[in-house]
């Protein structure tokens, strides 16, 4: 839509309509802003490398093969969806070639956003960063620094546009989410004056605040009250199932292994302010198996098979 406009300015001044192009598409960019208008975010939390569902003790939500297609299907309903994940979709522990099957997938799965949790340094930062060079992963976090240099390892947020909407995606993870897992080359900044400093550039620039949080409720609460400017919070590294309100702000997080895909939508209130709602999609087997996805995981399975031979 941006680009509707910048077109539509540029050839009414190229066609001499001049002050009326100038005062025309701004107002007709205001009166997009204010009707009918809502957008829509998926989110991830803690894929923990499940490559696909295990069908154990009755359950087949989850895995890879199925969140894939589940992704597809909202992007059909949804052609505006932003695609998001809080951190972990890495394993909670070292096993390279099964990690590296879920990078495929998870950028088969062409996230706008992935924020790096602890276990994305579960194989050392010299896996992790090649391979997001490789597949182009929108990796993003503020507060992880190289441990050297202290810069940035991924830039701290990007910011999208949707339906005339600058949506703002930030990511952290405290120090308390590296307990079990340590990777010498980097360094976790405290979340406060991380997010002071960095808060004030993101809110110019952008209409709506997401927070990916890697961590529980512990943090977000503290954080929501240091910072109102925050529209939501999308938690992680608890594997919790959790959507509820403090400080009338949603805080949610999508439970484990890809069996559900929370879906939040975004209205505009029209005396201003955005209304948030959020909902959890089960990622089942009426999602059918990826057919691409599936063939790469038998894959695995067999060079397995092979190194055991
Ligand atoms: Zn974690």
């Amino acid at each position: 839509m941006g680009n509707m406009f910048s077109m539509g300015r540029d050839s009414g001044v190229k066609n001499g309509f001049g002050w009326i192009g100038r005062l025309i598409w701004p107002i007709l960019f205001w009166i997009s802003l204010g009707w009918g208008q809502s957008i829509h975010l998926a989110y991830t939390s803690n894929l923990n490398c499940n490559l696909e569902t295990c069908h154990c003790g009755g359950n087949d939500l989850g895995g890879m093969v199925q969140l894939l297609n589940a992704v597809d299907s909202l992007r059909a309903r949804y052609s505006d969806l932003i695609l998001l994940d809080s951190g972990d979709f890495l394993n909670t522990y070292t096993l390279p070639l099964a990690n590296e099957v879920m990078i495929e997938l998870v950028a088969a799965a062409k996230y706008d956003v992935l924020n790096a949790g602890d276990q994305e340094f579960v194989e050392g930062i010299d896996f992790l960063l090649p391979r997001v060079k490789r597949f182009n992963l929108p990796m993003i976090s503020a507060s992880i620094v190289r441990r050297e240099s202290r810069k940035r390892l991924f830039p701290a947020y990007r910011i999208l546009q949707r339906n005339g909407l600058r949506v703002a995606i930030v990511g952290v993870v405290p120090p308390q989410s590296f307990d079990f897992i340590e990777e010498p080359a980097v360094h976790i900044r405290q979340l406060t004056p991380v997010l002071k400093k960095i808060l004030p550039e993101i809110t110019e620039k952008s209409d709506l605040v997401v927070l990916l949080l890697h961590a529980g409720d512990w943090a977000a609460e503290p954080l929501l009250q240091t910072f109102p400017e925050l529209n939501v919070v999308i938690c992680g590294h608890t594997q919790e199932k959790v959507s509820r309100r403090y400080r009338g702000k949603l805080i949610v997080q999508a439970g484990q292994d890809g069996e559900y895909l929370g879906l939040l939508t975004v209205d505009k209130k029209k005396g201003g302010g955005f209304k948030i709602s959020n909902q959890f999609m089960p990622v089942g087997p009426e999602y059918k198996e990826n057919r691409w996805a599936r063939e790469r995981v038998n894959q695995y399975y067999e060079s397995l098979k092979e190194k055991i031979r």
